[in-house]
């Protein structure tokens, strides 16, 4: 029996143990039926020992879903992966061991990550289950392992040979700091300071009428040396005539054609732009469009090649300065102008983003741009605005899917070429997992040429490429040799019901999540998406090292109880950003309280079990029917993952009605004598508020039901639904007026609640409740009369909108509150009469008062009237 003062330090901790011991949260082994499943595509959090705010927020809140879902009865499928085969957990292995990636082979690097990851694994397992999140701790992946990396090669296979993947050399988007290719989504913009330089580019022809220079402006003169054309628009009067003759670079001197193109932008500069391989993306369209030479002046690094002349090995931001004031002393420098401006970079190194023409392979995205927006269209959206993220992300698509990175770790491309003739040789599918780098071919010789010299590829995957597969993954996607096709061994796990994620990664992982399966599979691979906001400071601002503003999850957890957390956690609407607040978490505490204290009283007042229900007096059949009402809409709230709005309505619910009104009537009648109905309603109200509460706040209400009922977990209980109980609600929260009127009346008389009151009149009806108010609050006898009451309305004084009435009477504003203050106004036909003005309705509120002349006092209940006499 719940006794003494709720410890929730204690408690917490016995039931995270007890629910991975007992291992209640698991799947299940035989589970089939599609319907019954509901399965959750949780992610998997990049390996390391800390727990940031990201995880805490993110997965308590696909906890509320995965509980709510176990008691309505699913068979609820909530895995546990690891991403540790980024660079994040390749770092983490190099610092943890003192060692070099590239001293290692890669099949032997990869089972030195997996033991370091295997240990920070171990550790983060135990912070989760600290959080009381039921994660099926029997459904864990890595991404790193063997099982993965098959699963990864599969899928390169399969893409491969469905013909959506090729291999080109061609402009790609390169990290010169990272040394690799990277996709159009690790790029974002900075704004940056720079110079916007005027250069006099000299025209090469001396015909009559041309000029001898034009100006070209740019923030890149390094690229100068790749200049291998200029552009003018063909709606350009101004520079037509250069159009078909020849400019000569300055410094570097190659003379490239005047080509007109609609693609030049007239409002920028002087009109006249050149191309330079490469600058941007305009500048490859120009390439590929007008066929142009191909210039290459910055190498993998970032450091100027010998096209550059003396600037050769200079990096790139040296050479720019070297360039800038070798021009000024040509004298081909006009002007150079400070500006800041949006650079693309490396989102994760911040490195400004360079067009290097290198052979990588892509996934094809850009033809099929609106079947992967439909497929998104057909997945719920919580909250439904985040689509409008996932559709912008697709239309502003302008690159297929890079998908090879330079990087000595990660999971091998099973590919291998002939150097004879560049035929691409794919591993067969049984082989898989392979290394090319350690692993045989399957062939001997080249099926084309017949050579027997077979190169591997020794490039990796984008993370993403394997991160994308999840849903694969948890569902067991795999090559079934016997069959000769990819089989799902738990078809009833896909399409998965819910991908929950946060906002700053729908492009990244959920978008490449949908292609991927969708192309595997035919289907889109989420009936939902839940999106989940970030975690704020107390002012609203992003939490971050350098403003010094973090709060760390683990110190919060040290001084308040996990339910409080899971409390505050529920208390925004999903997709919006969460402030950490103390308050927030106070309030949670004070909630336990509440309902620990609460169940003491109940459990007090009705020690016999009461399961069969009894004739049930009015406020009881009120109550009852009043908790249906509120289960439905909380479970509406819960189904539309509106936690903050179902936290709210049961909370007050559960606080104001059931606590402050309905339990104090019940414990007057219990202790007065034995009251089958009162002992029944509360037993039932709060086993009905336990499994209520269960979701959000797991532990306490696991520790209550365990003692006070039939020994199994709250969280394998089933989801209340409504008993169906009639009553006339308006006359039960009338009642309930009443009984709080009455409350006040005795307060405000200095008497005990104990106190008898003589008579007492309620002008509204609440004839079926009128047994209850008369013996609760001791009244001799309560008359419920529906009629007017003997009352009259009394101006007491007029409230004036200053916004209007300021501007408008400007210094006799004075006078008019001295009128009002003298009571000497009138108002007539709405219109305020006051010191010799007259002012509109909108400018003034009568304010009013209900006054009573009879015998006995008023109060008011609401919006009733209650005459007491005594
Ligand atoms: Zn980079
Ligand atoms: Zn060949």
């Amino acid at each position: 029996m719940p006794s003494g003062e709720y410890d929730p330090e204690t408690v917490e901790r016995q039931w995270q143990e007890r629910w991975v011991e007992e291992d209640l949260y698991a799947y299940g082994d035989g589970v089939v039926d599609p319907d019954t499943v509901f399965s959750i595509d949780s992610p998997p959090p990049t390996v390391s020992g800390s727990l940031h705010w990201g995880h805490v927020y993110g997965f308590t809140l696909q906890d509320f879903v995965a509980r709510y879902n176990r008691m309505q009865g699913k068979d609820v499928f909530f895995p546990f992966g690891y991403d540790d085969n980024g660079i994040a957990s390749e770092r983490l292995t190099e610092d943890e061991l003192g060692v070099r990636h590239q001293d290692f082979g890669r099949r032997e690097f990869q089972e030195k990550c997996r033991e370091v990851c295997a240990r920070y694994e171990e550790e983060f397992t135990e912070k989760m289950q600290n959080l009381g999140i039921s994660i099926d701790w029997s459904e864990t992946y890595q991404t790193i392992s063997p099982e993965v990396q098959r699963t990864s090669q599969l899928s390169f296979v399969d893409l491969y040979e469905q013909g959506r993947e090729y291999r080109q050399r061609a402009p790609a988007i390169w990290c010169p700091e990272c040394e690799t290719a990277i996709s159009q989504v690790e790029t974002e913009d900075d704004e940056q300071d720079s110079h916007f330089h005027d250069i006099a580019f000299e025209v090469v022809e001396d015909d009559v009428g041309l000029p001898e220079t034009f100006t070209i402006s740019t923030t890149r003169p390094e690229l100068l040396p790749a200049c291998v054309s200029v552009f003018v628009h063909p709606d350009d009067d101004a520079n037509e005539d250069l159009v078909g003759n020849h400019a000569r670079i300055p410094l570097f001197g190659q003379e490239v054609p005047i080509i007109e193109d609609e693609r030049v932008d007239m409002e920028t500069g002087s009109g006249v732009v050149m191309c330079c391989t490469f600058g941007d993306q305009t500048d490859i369209e120009w390439y590929q469009a007008h066929d142009l030479d191909l210039r290459i002046a910055i190498d993998e690094s970032g450091t100027l090649t010998d096209v550059a002349g003396e600037y050769a090995g200079l990096d790139r931001d040296e050479a720019r300065e070297a360039i800038v004031d070798d021009l000024d002393d040509a004298g081909a420098l006009l002007d150079r102008r400070a500006i800041t401006h949006t650079v693309n970079v490396h989102e994760r190194c911040g490195s400004s983003i360079e067009f290097l023409v290198t052979e990588q392979w892509y996934i094809e995205l850009l033809d099929k741009k609106e079947e992967y927006l439909e497929a998104g269209r057909q997945m719920d959206w919580y909250p439904e605005k985040m689509f409008t993220r996932y559709r912008n992300w697709i239309e502003g698509l302008q690159w297929d899917w890079s998908i090879s990175r330079q990087r000595s770790s990660g999971i091998p491309f099973p590919v291998w070429y002939c150097a004879e003739c560049d035929e691409e040789i794919v591993a067969d599918r049984e082989q898989l997992p392979v290394d090319p780098l350690s692993d045989d071919p399957p062939v001997d010789h080249c099926p084309e040429c017949g050579h027997d010299d077979l190169v591997p590829e020794d490039d990796v995957f984008d993370t993403w490429a394997t991160s994308s597969l999840t849903p694969l993954i948890n569902a067991g996607w795999d090559w079934d040799s016997e069959r000769e096709e990819m089989v799902i061994e738990r078809p009833e796990l896909y399409p998965m019901d819910m991908r929950p994620q946060g906002h700053d990664i729908i492009s990244f992982w959920l978008f490449h999540t949908v292609v991927k399966c969708y192309e595997h599979t035919g289907e889109v691979p989420f009936e939902s998406v839940m999106i989940n906001g970030m975690v704020l400071d107390e002012n609203r601002v992003k939490m971050s090292k350098s403003l010094g503003n973090i709060v760390s999850p683990d110190e919060v957890l040290e001084q308040y109880p996990v339910d409080a957390a899971r409390y505050w956690a529920a208390g925004s609407a999903v997709g919006d950003d969460l402030p950490y607040k103390e308050k927030g978490l106070r309030a949670g505490e004070r909630l336990m309280r509440k309902l620990w204290n609460a169940s003491k009283l109940v459990d007090d007042l009705t020690p016999e079990k009461r399961l069969s229900r009894p004739d049930l007096r009015a406020i009881d059949r009120w109550l009852l029917a009043e908790l249906d009402d509120r289960i439905e809409t909380v479970t509406g709230y819960f189904e539309r993952r509106e936690f903050s709005k179902a936290r709210d309505s049961l909370r007050s619910f559960f606080w104001h009605t059931f606590c402050d009104d309905y339990l104090e009537i019940a414990k007057q009648r219990l202790r007065d004598g034995d009251d089958p109905s009162a002992a029944y309603t509360l037993q039932t109200a709060h086993r009905r508020f336990c499994k209520l509460f269960a979701p959000i706040l797991a532990h306490v209400t696991e520790e209550l039901w365990r003692d006070m009922y039939d020994g199994g977990s709250v969280h394998t209980a089933d989801w209340p639904d409504p008993l169906g109980v009639e009553a006339d609600l308006a006359a039960g929260e009338r009642a309930m007026d009443v009984v709080g009127a009455l409350r006040k009346y005795k307060t405000d008389h200095q008497l005990s609640m104990n106190a008898g009151v003589d008579a007492v009149r309620v002008y509204g009806d609440v004839e079926a409740f009128a047994d209850d108010i008369e013996r609760v609050m001791h009244v001799g006898e309560l008359e419920s009369v529906d009629e007017e009451p003997p009352v009259e309305s009394v101006v007491t004084g007029i409230d004036l909108d200053y916004s209007l009435v300021g501007p408008e009477f400007g210094n006799r504003v004075s006078d008019i509150e001295a009128a009002i203050a003298e009571g000497d106004y009138e108002v007539v036909d709405g219109r305020l009469h006051v010191a010799d003005a007259e002012l509109d309705a909108a400018m003034f509120e009568v304010e009013e008062e209900r006054q009573y002349a009879g015998d006995g006092e008023m109060v008011e209940a609401g919006e009733t009237v209650v005459i007491v006499r005594n």
